[in-house]
């Protein structure tokens, strides 16, 4: 098949991780005769240096039309003057918001490997595989921001409509896997959150095979450490799903190693790895590619519908997690490009 992607390395270790990610696609596409073409831009610091805007129209305009957008990170200390007139993360949430991508999936699964790397003891890491879905387009974020000297407000809002079809994805994605939801809210306190449950719970009613829960934030971020092996498909409105897949990352390892994919209505999709900049090992060479190059597995399940190939991707590097090389983040010593390699060597074992 023929694919059109936009690549936006942006800054920090964002270039090293998606070049390695760049070089698993072309892998993928030699192998199977794809025909994927790249088109790369600018996003963040590096776009606000060239440009003086963290999305300029050019970035925006490849983005819209492309069928998949494959990014790196924004920010770093550089840009990081909370006072300063434009800031790189302003990019990323202008093209989340331009590209309509309301779903971000974030799959938490702990590879045997690492297990001694969590702080959780290693019997409760067994057969964690958590999907989070987290709704990016609504509530406080994108809310009505007041201030005056002496009292701030941030307006925290979501209709029904923003919160069924987040919740209708979750659902779908449910079904694909082991059939259950758990939604995550703050109903005891936050009107918001009881419009969220009583609209999941009236979506719920059309996926009867479906198992549905509820839970509180403030225990669900207990029982994420106490039963992570418990959860299938996890909803959740946008802050708290920024704080909860955090403090899941930490249960995986490094933060290095997640993937995330932002979905709309269309094929189209943004991916990239959940970290950040990483600026303290940036242009050392020897950044985690592996949450960079299971982002290109998503991208090619999602946007491309290229199953095989992105389950071939993903046990490619489950063979590396196993073997190694590793990355310093994961107690090795090799660098990226090491790694890239030796799950470029896994590839053709199981394409
Ligand atoms: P940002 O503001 O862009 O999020 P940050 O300073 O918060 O930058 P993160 O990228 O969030 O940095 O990284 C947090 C920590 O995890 C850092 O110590 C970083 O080196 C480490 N880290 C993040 N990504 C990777 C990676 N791909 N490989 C190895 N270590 C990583
Ligand atoms: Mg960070």
């Amino acid at each position: 098949m023929k694919a059109r992607i936009v690549t936006l390395p942006g800054d920090g270790v964002g270039p090293e991780v998606t070049a390695a990610a760049v070089a698993v696609l072309d892998a993928v596409a030699e192998h199977f005769g794809h025909e994927f073409s790249y088109e790369e831009h600018l996003i963040g610091g590096c776009a606000i240096d060239a440009t003086g805007e963290p999305l300029p129209a050019a970035s925006l305009e490849a983005c819209k039309s492309a069928d998949a957008v494959l990014l790196g990170a924004v920010g770093g200390p550089k840009w990081s003057d909370p006072h300063a007139p434009v800031r790189p993360e302003q990019g990323l949430l202008a093209l989340r918001a331009a590209l309509g991508v309301y779903a971000n999936l974030r799959p938490l699964q702990v590879h045997p490997a690492l297990a001694a790397l969590s702080p959780l003891k290693n019997e409760k890491l067994k057969h964690v595989d958590v999907l989070f879905v987290r709704e990016l387009t609504g509530g406080a974020y994108f809310g009505a921001k007041t201030r005056t000297t002496d009292t701030a407000t941030d307006e925290c809002k979501y209709t029904v409509a923003e919160v069924e079809r987040v919740t209708r994805r979750a659902f779908e994605l449910a079904r694909g896997r082991r059939h259950k939801v758990t939604s995550v809210d703050k109903a005891n306190v936050l009107e918001t959150s009881r419009l969220w449950r009583s609209t999941v719970q009236r979506v719920a009613a059309d996926y009867p095979d479906v198992k549905l829960e509820h839970q509180l934030v403030d225990s669900m971020a207990m029982l994420l450490l106490t039963q992570p092996s418990h959860y299938d498909v996890v909803v959740t409105e946008n802050l708290f799903g920024d704080i909860l897949t955090d403090e899941a990352a930490a249960l995986a390892g490094s933060l290095g190693l997640l993937p995330s994919a932002s979905l709309g209505e269309g094929k189209a999709g943004l991916y990239e790895p959940i970290h950040g900049s990483a600026p303290d090992i940036a242009g050392k060479g020897v950044a985690n590619p592996v949450g960079a190059i299971l982002s290109a597995a998503m991208l090619l399940r999602h946007s491309l519908g290229l199953e095989h190939e992105a389950v071939a991707i993903e046990a490619a590097v489950a063979d590396v997690l196993e073997r190694g090389p590793h990355t310093r983040d994961i107690g090795g010593q090799a660098g990226t490009d090491a790694v890239r390699d030796a799950v470029l060597v896994a590839f053709e074992v199981h394409a």
